[in-house]
């Protein structure tokens, strides 16, 4: 069996934003060369979150108006966890979509739906963060 590893950067230059990295997952499995097997791909910041859907902008800020119902930014006195710091509204968004994902590797290729794309979710950027893409498989 194979083993891969690798951590995808990203420092948004903003506190929210959505950045497709499905290509970055792709070029992850080839260097892996794993025909046959699983990819994981999650975020490693309690703060940001990696999740498929569809890269359609209108969705993109639908989810924006959303998550800012189910968990405003402000006042940030709202929230206990706002002691020290801001971000509880951004662990809270975290939390609702998810931490990683994990797709099935078919002859060489990522395995997803017709309108599946692989998306790193920032609720707090600004600040360098790191994704996990752990493959393995043959
Ligand atoms: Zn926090």
């Amino acid at each position: 069996m194979k083993s891969f590893r690798k951590e995808l950067w990203f420092q948004t230059s903003r506190r929210r934003e959505y950045i497709n990295i499905t290509h970055e997952v792709e070029k992850c499995l080839i260097e892996s060369s794993v025909r046959e097997g699983i990819v994981l791909v999650n975020a490693m910041h309690i703060t940001a979150s990696v999740f498929i859907n569809d890269d359609e902008m209108g969705l993109h800020s639908d989810f924006e108006v959303w998550l800012e119902k189910l968990a405003p930014e402000k006042p940030y006195n709202q929230y206990r966890h706002n002691g020290y710091e801001d971000n509880a509204d951004a662990h809270l968004k975290r939390q609702i979509m998810g931490r990683e994902v994990t797709v099935a590797i078919t002859e060489g290729k990522l395995d997803l739906g017709p309108w599946e794309q692989i998306f790193y979710g920032e609720f707090d950027g600004m600040r360098r963060k790191r994704v996990l893409v752990k493959i393995i498989g043959e």
